[in-house]
């Protein structure tokens, strides 16, 4: 059976000290959960070994938000798989609109980061998803088919053990404005379809697949009500214990 996952995306917020006082009040809300969701955070690169150590002998699981698709080398400002394994990190969100957007990461540069992820034994939370043009213009399965196969398509069906799916749709991303439970079931079954066509139907019902757009308390449990939504990452309201923590619970 897949996981129920539920991720914090952090971004670029919360220094040491305040992703201290983060943590701490997480792993008291969260001390005696006893849910079957897997609960992850992704703090920034700065904060990540401490964030690690921190939460060592606890529930919650810490990952990366990106890395770079070689292992070493003159990528000045840049950081491998290797050194977040070295530190105890072996999970790593690739494919971000952000990082899409801001940082031209395109389906080819997303496609080596997977790879290199893989190679060193990572899991990966891949996000994708269409933008309000796309969407509008009603080209959005389209868009997230080609996504998909650009940069995943090319993996065994053993490397798929290993990925998380978020389907974000870059219009619900910090707007406020998020997809509809009915929008969001409709694009997470047609991204199964798309595995189970290209795999196999029993391997497409092995993948977790999150929601990721405006997930806050008051909308998590209707959009986690639906089959093939099996989570979220959750950016604004994951910078809040109380939020993140009751979005935990939604499942619940
Ligand atoms: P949001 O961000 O929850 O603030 O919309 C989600 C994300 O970017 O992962």
């Amino acid at each position: 059976m897949r996981k129920n996952i539920v991720a914090g995306n952090w971004k670029m917020n919360k220094n040491l000290t305040e992703t201290g006082d983060l943590i701490g009040e997480l792993k008291l809300k969260l001390k005696s959960y006893t849910g079957h969701t897997e609960v992850i955070i992704a703090p920034a690169f700065t904060n990540l070994f401490y964030a690690f150590e921190e939460l060592r002998q606890t529930a919650i699981k810490v990952a990366a938000q990106n890395m770079h698709q070689e292992n070493n080398g003159a990528y000045t400002g840049e950081v491998s798989a290797d050194m977040l394994k070295s530190i105890g990190i072996d999970t790593v969100i690739l494919g971000h609109s952000e990082r899409r957007a801001y940082f031209n990461e395109t389906d080819a540069i997303l496609a080596e980061k997977v790879n290199a992820a893989l190679e060193n034994g990572m899991t990966i939370i891949f996000c994708f998803g269409e933008k309000l043009e796309e969407r509008k213009s009603n080209q959005h399965f389209e868009v997230v088919a080609e996504q998909l196969s650009k940069a995943l398509f090319h993996l065994s069906e053993e490397q798929w053990k290993n990925l998380i799916l978020a389907y974000e749709p870059v219009w619900a991303i910090g707007t406020g404005e998020t997809a509809t439970p009915e929008q969001a079931q409709e694009m997470h079954a047609f991204i199964r379809k798309q595995i189970a066509d290209q795999y196999s139907a029993d391997m497409a019902n092995e993948v977790s697949i999150l929601y990721g757009g405006s997930v806050k308390p008051n909308n998590a449990a209707e959009l986690f009500s639906n089959p093939d939504v099996d989570g979220g990452l959750i950016g604004g309201a994951s910078l809040d214990s109380e939020s993140f923590v009751s979005i935990v619970n939604a499942f619940e």
